[in-house]
């Protein structure tokens, strides 16, 4: 936990959000500018800055953002199609948080490559 990270403090209730799924790793809730008819972050409870920081130790947490993010799929009509599961890291890669977490998107087909 670090006390002056908005996902840190979303995660523990204490900056309202739209949740949408909840275990005892990972947080997810809805995107406050969502960039597709759904858009949905995926945090690990654990802070971890950013993709490029993490190691073997984060091998778990990693992995069941995958499973999580196929599970929340699910919940919604719009992604039956298909969804984009998209992780930004670091300034080039256009993080502007910095508390690792994936885009989960659908409802919309998204164009290749990305901008
Ligand atoms: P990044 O640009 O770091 O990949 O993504 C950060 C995302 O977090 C952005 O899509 C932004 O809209 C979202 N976001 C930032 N602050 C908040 C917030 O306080 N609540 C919610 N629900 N989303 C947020
Ligand atoms: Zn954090």
């Amino acid at each position: 936990m670090s006390q002056n990270c908005i996902f840190c403090n979303i995660a523990k209730g204490k900056i309202p959000s739209h949740k949408v799924y909840e275990d005892e790793i990972v947080f997810a809730f809805k995107d406050i500018n969502p960039k597709a008819p759904v858009h949905i972050i995926i945090i690990p409870k654990k802070h971890i800055a950013c993709l490029g920081d993490v190691s073997c130790q984060e091998e778990q947490v990693l992995g069941h953002i995958q499973i999580v993010a196929s599970k929340i799929s699910k919940q919604f009509k719009e992604m039956r199609n298909g969804f984009r599961l998209i992780n930004n890291c670091g300034i080039d890669g256009g993080q502007t948080v910095f508390h690792i977490h994936y885009h989960l998107l659908g409802g919309r087909v998204f164009g290749w490559p990305p901008g």
